[in-house]
């Protein structure tokens, strides 16, 4: 199988990150992404590369849609920079990031606001916490939030535990998503046991595969939100197989943020048109892959990681 590590550079600074680097692998199905995020373990970062060999294999299942409405993706900007990234968008659902470390809480309400002018009475505001709320905080903030919001979809991980999560979601109005507590949590499932959620937001390569997506949302009996790990289009487009394979698709999935990069290794750039993405899947551009080409340090790093995931399945499997 063909590898190929590349790095390319971020618009704006996001969970932390200025560049984002992976690799390809090519296969007979064609080309999978495999990006997991640098501090990811060995264990952790397995199921990113059963994603892009599930890719490579061409094992994706028949689409039974042609276009997956998407929200457009603030990060913690100032409010002009938010209202102009909401404005250019052509989405009319929006994703906002508060509780950002080191901001003022106003400077959330802030954004929203600039959000919500932004989009008009009619669009939708969903936030994303990351976890980083503790039970008082949330039930502190969301009222504040959602006013400011001018009503909230609902809030994504607004703490990190899934007995937490429960909580929240019993004791206020704005529905709760979770993120985190099913991509991260060894049992996907507690969410749904304990009740803990509204909404299942499903990222195909830390939950190794559009396939293995499938079953989750099948199992785990809530409406289904399709995220991306900000990917490039290569790997935003095995998102969108799955977006485009879930029996019911009844919110806008998180897959627009191929214009959080500077750049793209495909020919056609998965980027919204009139808040929906085509579901298709884009050819790699040799001169994007050449253009964007990781220094040796890099590459070797990355076939250092990759042996290591590869040693691990050798150890599992002996
Ligand atoms: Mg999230």
């Amino acid at each position: 199988m063909s590898v190929r590590v590349w790095s390319v550079p971020m618009t704006t600074r996001f969970r932390g990150i200025t560049v984002r680097e992976g690799v390809l692998l090519e296969g007979p199905g064609g080309w999978g992404e495999w990006s997991p995020f640098l501090e990811y373990d060995p264990a952790v970062a397995e199921p990113w590369l059963r994603c892009a060999e599930e890719a490579a294999a061409g094992d994706w299942p028949t689409p039974l849609r042609d276009r997956v409405p998407v929200n457009v993706t603030v990060p913690a900007v100032g409010p002009e920079r938010a209202h102009a990234i909401v404005s250019a968008s052509g989405c009319r659902t929006a994703k906002v990031k508060v509780a950002e470390p080191g901001q003022a809480e106003g400077e959330d309400e802030a954004r929203l606001e600039a959000v919500r002018d932004a989009l008009g009475p009619d669009g939708l505001v969903r936030i994303d916490v990351n976890g980083l709320w503790d039970v008082d905080t949330a039930l502190r903030r969301l009222p504040a939030l959602a006013r400011a919001a001018g009503g909230l979809e609902y809030v994504e991980q607004p703490v990190a535990r899934v007995e937490d999560l429960a909580v929240v979601r019993r004791r206020q109005h704005v529905p709760v998503a979770a993120d985190e507590s099913i991509r991260r949590a060894a049992d996907p499932y507690r969410v749904r046991d304990l009740e803990a959620a509204d909404v299942a937001v499903l990222k195909v390569q830390p939950l190794g595969g559009v396939r293995a997506c499938l079953r989750i949302a099948e199992d785990i009996g809530l409406p289904v939100v399709v995220s991306s790990a900000l990917e490039t289009s290569v790997g935003i487009a095995a998102g969108v197989a799955l977006a485009a394979a879930l029996p019911e698709l009844s919110h806008a999935c998180g897959l627009a943020t191929v214009s959080l990069l500077t750049d793209d290794l495909a020919d056609e750039p998965l980027l919204p048109v009139d808040g929906a993405l085509p579901v298709a899947r884009p050819a790699v551009d040799p001169a994007a892959l050449e253009r964007l080409r990781a220094e040796p340090e890099r590459v070797a790093h990355w076939e250092a990681r990759l042996a290591e995931v590869r040693a691990l399945r050798q150890d599992r499997s002996s």
